[in-house]
């Protein structure tokens, strides 16, 4: 017998019977090695069930930062962070937010358009993008919102202009990394929550300090919620941010920690994909179905448009899931896409002759 620990047998045969584990067995799940044969195996048993549940399918989001500022959420992960940044601020112009829109729809394959912020962010500013990106993408693709806290009157503005769903997290550290409030961050899932928006959330920004229990009493403020979406993402070590002194775990840790992430998540009736952060074929073996295609600024970047530094383009997405195996694409209205190497290649080429 491969599994020596009945009580990991016993957490992950429960897990195929529907049941999520515990707090407590989530952080025993974690304190494996990355490299051991139990990491694997419960890396593997998230992957399948996963995918059984989804038809094998996966989706592809695309990110739009809109505009930069020195951000007085002051992270120290973050390259926008108003006491070490040193981006210079700028706003996309329509014309720029339009092209970047058109090259994210252009193949109608694109679940969802996420338009980000900085913490304090003007409202008019969003709401022109929102409606320049509704008028652009066709119906199958959702608009969603990453921006900082927000009252429930303005979410309810949001969902009326077309909105579907936000992006927030109450981070690791959140208070001490971070000069935001965990309560706020709280307050703002739950604000969204109540303006019939869905919610998206993410463990992060995972670092080497953290440990098993940390890991787990953050991703559990989104289960508790009746998220949409989990994830999980990697403190990348910006040069500069005060926090890049602690370097990276690696991807297989990552990818173990998103496969638990999965199998506490996915009773939760309202969860549907979950995200990796930054995309890695790893992860995408462990569970996670979701991929992110970037352009604008990214908190991860020190270049002011991602799309020419470590953002991903649609079509390296499209390769990377048909590579990972996926049998389909969704789009926004959960329809099908068949994602075959012709599908793949067939992008390549229509973005290379427009
Ligand atoms: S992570 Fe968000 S809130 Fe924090 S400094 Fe960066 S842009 Fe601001």
């Amino acid at each position: 017998m491969l599994i020596k620990s009945d009580k990991l047998k016993g957490i992950l045969e429960r897990a195929y019977e529907g049941k999520a584990p515990t707090r407590e067995e989530c952080v025993y799940l974690l304190e494996f090695e990355e490299t051991s044969m139990e990491s694997s195996m419960i890396r593997a048993v998230s992957n399948d069930i996963i995918r059984r549940n989804s038809e094998n399918s996966a989706i592809i989001l695309g990110q739009i930062g809109v505009d930069i500022t020195k951000c007085p959420g002051g992270c120290k992960f973050c390259t926008f962070g108003e006491d070490h940044t040193a981006m210079v601020e700028k706003r996309l112009t329509d014309e720029e937010l339009r092209q970047k829109v058109k090259e994210f729809v252009q193949m109608g394959d694109l679940y969802g358009l996420y338009l980000m912020m900085m913490h304090d962010y003007e409202l008019p500013v969003l709401l022109n993008a929102i409606n320049i990106s509704k008028e652009l993408s066709p119906k199958t693709t959702q608009i969603w919102v990453n921006i900082g806290d927000t009252d429930l009157d303005t979410f309810k503005e949001l969902k009326k202009a077309g909105v579907t769903g936000v992006y927030h997290v109450c981070r690791i550290n959140e208070g001490v990394d971070t000069k935001l409030k965990p309560e706020d961050r709280i307050a703002t899932m739950d604000n969204a929550l109540e303006a019939d928006l869905e919610l998206y959330t993410c463990l992060e920004p995972i670092g080497p300090e953290h440990t098993p229990q940390m890991l787990v009493d953050n991703m559990f403020i989104g289960i508790e919620r009746g998220i949409y979406q989990h994830a999980a993402m990697r403190r990348v070590a910006v040069p500069g941010s005060p926090l890049a002194k602690y370097g990276q775990i690696s991807n297989l840790r990552l990818a173990q920690i998103v496969a638990v992430v999965g199998l506490a998540s996915f009773m939760v009736p309202t969860m549907a994909y979950l995200g990796i952060h930054e995309p890695n074929e790893l992860s995408y073996a462990s569970g996670s179905n979701i991929i992110t295609a970037e352009s604008g600024c990214n908190p991860r970047d020190t270049n002011n448009d991602t799309a020419k530094g470590r953002g991903m383009d649609m079509n390296d997405c499209r390769k990377m899931l048909w590579e990972c195996g996926f049998d389909y694409l969704r789009r926004g209205d959960e329809s099908k896409i068949a994602l075959t190497k012709e599908y793949v290649d067939q992008c390549f080429t229509n973005q290379s002759e427009n």
